[in-house]
């Protein structure tokens, strides 16, 4: 077998990697780099996105852009793996977007093996900040590597019975996203924040919002829950709702409390919005209830009606992302826009990457002879095993 890092090594983002036997050729996502939603660098691989022969399959871990990104870039003809509700998400999200989904992938399932060629493949159900995204286990030759995707142990799916069905492996490549050069991290549990939103909610007497991505499914959820405990309705925008709607734990038809809205006077959304029937809700209805709001940063002319009807004192905001996001343009003037109708704003928020303890909790396990470290930009955090493990990162491709 031979893998080959084509992207994503040395940085967070832009994944691309081959595994491949002499009969077979496999890729295992296709992301852009961060920041990168207009001007996409494409890379030269032959024969998966130009010229040359196809690859036998490419495999999508997760929805993240930085990881299936060039999807619609790949080779036509080429077979395309990927999780059902991933892709429903992916097609909701398109839809409301006016952008067409032009591939067609073939579904796997959870410990399910595939066989392509000479090579078996064995997606495994992780817990990220993706809905429906897995890590892939890749046995060819009489070996075995495992492909993480992006991970974490601090979501509701439990790490520990993932690490039960993980078996012993040749090649770990696992991304390596929080490990931090100045100290360990540790990620607060998702299931926590519901307690913080809980506590700030109820100190809170004004209206409530939550800024979050609408395909971080747990966040979703973490709200709906906060907003529950607190008597309060919780409302999906129009393109929350749609991707909610593909996953019925978060599904507004299967909720008590919660309501559609529109924030615009577009006459496809709101054919839409007259889908969810009894669902659906109006400004004025809202200024009169108690309430937690889905809410982004194009909606601040709504936000501004529906302040004239409703004052937004001692109302509070949970800022449901990465930090990092607040130092951009639109994000920075939303949130001082908020803030000047009277709204505090509050972190709410927990890494979908894994700690520096779940990243040693799976190498302990898997115990594998070779480590790649991908999607990281601290890579040498590796070298604290390199007396057992063999750690390669100044190459991007390896034999074995
Ligand atoms: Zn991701």
């Amino acid at each position: 077998m031979k893998i080959t890092i084509h992207r994503g090594q040395h940085q967070i983002g832009g994944s691309i990697i081959e595994i491949s036997t002499n009969h077979t050729r496999l890729i295992f996502d296709v992301g852009i780099n961060l920041n990168e939603e207009t001007d996409i660098e494409m890379p030269y691989i032959e024969g998966l996105f130009s010229n040359g022969k196809k690859y036998d399959a490419v495999f999508i871990s997760h929805y993240h852009s930085d990881h299936m990104g060039l999807l619609s870039h790949i080779k036509r003809g080429t077979p395309i793996y990927m999780g059902k509700t991933a892709f429903k998400i992916i097609e909701a999200s398109s839809a409301y977007r006016n952008i067409p989904v032009n591939v067609s992938p073939t579904f796997y399932n959870d410990s399910t093996p595939i066989t392509i060629g000479d090579m078996k493949i064995v997606p495994y159900r992780c817990d990220h900040s993706a809905y429906d995204s897995y890590m892939f286990l890749v046995e060819a030759n009489g070996k075995k590597v495992l492909y993480t995707g992006d991970y974490r142990a601090n979501g509701r799916q439990s790490f520990e019975a993932l690490l039960e069905k993980l078996p012993e492996v040749d090649v770990l490549i696992t991304e390596g996203t929080t490990l931090s050069r100045e100290s360990n991290i540790k990620n607060i549990k998702e299931d926590l924040l519901e307690d913080i939103a809980i506590k700030e909610l109820n100190r809170h007497s004004g209206p409530a919002f939550i800024m979050m991505s609408a395909m971080n499914i747990d966040r979703l959820k973490t709200a709906y829950n906060a907003a529950k405990a607190t008597n309060r309705l919780f409302l999906e925008d129009l393109y929350t709702a749609g991707i909610a709607s593909s996953i019925p734990e978060v599904n507004p038809a299967n909720l008590e409390n919660t309501r559609v809205f529109i924030t615009d006077g577009n006459q496809k959304h709101y054919g839409k919005l007259n889908e969810y029937g009894r669902l659906k809700i109006g400004k004025y209805e809202i200024s009169k209830q108690k309430y937690l709001m889905c809410v982004r940063q194009s909606m601040k002319s709504y936000l501004k009606k529906l302040n004239e009807l409703q004052s937004f004192e001692d109302g509070i905001l949970f800022y449901g992302m990465w930090k990092g996001y607040q130092e951009d343009k639109d994000m920075k003037s939303f949130l001082e826009f908020i803030q000047n109708l009277g709204v505090k704003i509050h972190t709410l928020h927990t890494s979908g990457h894994a700690d520096t303890e779940t990243v040693e909790k799976l190498i302990a396990d898997v115990k594998p002879k070779v480590i790649m470290p991908v999607h990281t930009e601290n890579e040498q955090w590796f070298d604290n095993y390199k007396n057992e493990i063999n750690v390669v990162y100044q190459n991007n491709c390896i034999d074995l």
